[in-house]
């Protein structure tokens, strides 16, 4: 056994919108990702289902606590596992899974050998031992509109921000935005496949929807603040990064830097990349 799954956390942001967190930072806590659920009176929608079928299922129990409708629907906000191998335990159950293109095409991609070598290695054996490869059965360039029972979700792809498949969500009766990974909140953001003014371009879009709630794809939701702090994150590590570099430090002293600016921020691993990143 590996080390046991923490409980879930659930917040219930409307009546029929609720997000769940393992909360953390590791690979055994889906690295603190959200996942989303849209309630409608026949069906179910859920957004980005965790990093694994185990993690997946603790989400279908939890789910039945508020309705025995069905997941029709398992939407995703971008290819990175922590938000798409739980989706294979849904679609087993005859949920269709819906993602942007490049998403799908990313997922086919990586997914395989991602999911083969966290097999091989002793630390992530168990948490992947039932995980598969599962690709959306719908795909989109542009936008989409789910009809989860009553309730409309219109799905936008921003251009290419966190990754090049990203998509976010939009309820517009509930004022609820589910953002993905173009906002993070409490935590460092991964620019590993990220477009760098291409995640200014789709805050901006988030900024321009009608919400008053947003979701962010790791962290706790908050209102538009959380859009303007993460704009804010992406300022500061810029010129951070710049002026470390200007000075000659190298990386893992900017790395240094970068964590002592933001001693409170979760999933500190992705800062080298982040530093490589923005030095280009
Ligand atoms: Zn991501």
């Amino acid at each position: 056994m590996t080390a046991a799954t923490p409980p879930l956390s659930e917040t219930r942001v409307r009546p029929h919108v609720i997000v769940w967190t393992l909360g953390g930072e590791s690979m055994q806590t889906s690295y603190g990702a959200n996942c989303v659920a849209v309630i409608g009176q026949d069906a179910v929608l859920l957004v980005d289902p965790l990093i694994a079928p185990a993690h997946a299922r603790p989400v279908a129990a939890a789910l039945r606590r508020h309705t025995e409708a069905p997941v029709r629907l398992v939407a995703l906000t971008h290819h990175h596992t922590d938000h798409t191998l739980g989706a294979a335990f849904f679609a087993a159950q005859g949920a269709q899974v819906v993602a942007h293109r490049a998403c799908r095409e990313r997922m086919a991609e990586e997914h395989p050998g991602l999911i083969a070598a966290r097999r091989e290695a002793p630390a992530t054996r168990d948490l992947f031992a039932d995980a598969s490869s599962v690709l959306p059965t719908v795909t989109f360039d542009e936008a989409l509109v789910l009809h989860v029972g009553e309730v409309e979700v219109e799905v936008w792809h921003p251009g290419w921000g966190h990754t090049r498949g990203d998509a976010f969500f939009f309820l517009p009766a509930d004022r609820v935005a589910i953002c993905g990974d173009l906002v993070w909140s409490g935590y460092h953001c991964n620019y590993e496949d990220a477009d760098l003014s291409g995640v200014r371009e789709g805050l901006r879009a988030l900024r321009a929807l009608d919400a008053d709630t947003f979701i962010p794809g790791h962290g706790p939701a908050g209102g538009p603040e959380i859009l303007d702090e993460q704009a804010g994150y992406h300022e500061v590590m810029a010129g951070l990064v710049r002026d470390a570099a200007a000075k000659g430090l190298d990386d893992a002293a900017i790395a240094g830097e970068v964590r002592a600016r933001f001693p409170n921020h979760l999933l500190g691993l992705v800062i080298p990349t982040a530093v490589v990143r923005l030095k280009l």
